[in-house]
């Protein structure tokens, strides 16, 4: 069974279900969930509507190992599996139940390189995310995602989002910037926060809205052998027509097919796994 730590207010209303290291090394969330719960349980925060669920940390086998998973990748298997057949599937099973009795979700992520802009997902905008999303002290918004996936038949988006949406629900996904960098653990802190108070869960003003970039998702690139980026491409880089962006080890060049941004770039992505996405 996963670690969860609940919290009710005297007042019935939204059930917020907070998520972190569904991918094992992703590590800003957990430590910023324990600052919260810590808080909850002193007394210096108190609910005072709703109920609050936080999951510190939803794949505990990955985290131990500080990797991002330890069969396949949890936030594509997000769906029920009567018969789970990796390690992930039987946590999915866990967290969909959890999912599915909450009405909103934050599930907190973060990225793989130093000096990565933060971002939210939005994946299916309804009042409930785009409430939380202006809340959140983040510039980009990403949009988009379900469709590229839809592309392709041979890989699922068994997200987080997806199985919110597919129970009437809602979900947000938060990526707070570099796994390690301490600025990553405040923005995750800050998150649950400004969630709490823009759905007045806790005594505290309504975050202030700040103005949003949205870039919209085009593709996505799996690695397909070995090869590597041509150079240190950052979250969120421009990208021009043309541009080399990878090169294979039998020569093969990858070139950008328009002008955008180059998005998610893992410069230590497996075969087989998505390398890097485009967006406009
Ligand atoms: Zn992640």
């Amino acid at each position: 069974m996963l670690d969860k730590f609940e919290f009710k207010g005297k007042k019935d209303g939204l059930g917020l279900l907070v998520l972190a290291a569904v991918h094992g090394n992703e590590t800003a969330g957990v430590n910023a969930c324990h600052r919260v719960i810590q808080e909850f349980q002193s007394g210096r925060l108190k609910l005072t509507q709703g109920s609050l669920t936080l999951v510190p940390i939803c794949n505990p086998e990955a985290y131990k190992k500080d990797v991002r998973c330890i069969d396949e990748n949890l936030n594509r298997v997000i769906v029920p599996h009567p018969h789970p057949q990796t390690y992930e599937q039987g946590l999915a099973n866990e967290i969909c139940e959890l999912i599915q009795s909450h009405r909103l979700t934050l599930d907190l992520h973060s990225t793989h390189c130093i000096g990565d802009v933060p971002f939210a997902f939005c994946d299916y905008p309804d009042e409930y995310n785009q409430k939380l999303i202006s809340a959140l002290d983040v510039d980009f918004v990403l949009e988009g995602w379900p469709e590229i996936y839809s592309q392709d038949t041979t890989i699922q988006d068994c997200s987080t989002e997806q199985y919110a949406h597919v129970c009437s629900n809602t979900a947000t996904t938060l990526e707070c910037g570099y796994h390690k960098e301490p600025k990553a653990i405040e923005i995750s802190y800050r998150a649950i926060l400004s969630t709490l108070a823009a759905f007045e869960m806790i005594d505290a003003p309504h975050p202030e809205a700040k103005k949003k970039t949205h870039i919209k998702l085009k593709s996505y690139v799996l690695k397909t052998k070995e090869g590597k980026l041509c150079k240190n491409y950052k979250h969120l880089d421009p990208i021009k027509k043309g541009e080399q962006i990878a090169i294979y080890d039998d020569g093969e060049v990858l070139v950008a097919p328009e002008d955008g941004f180059i998005l998610l770039p893992n410069l230590n992505a497996s075969i087989n796994t998505e390398w890097y996405y485009l967006g406009e």
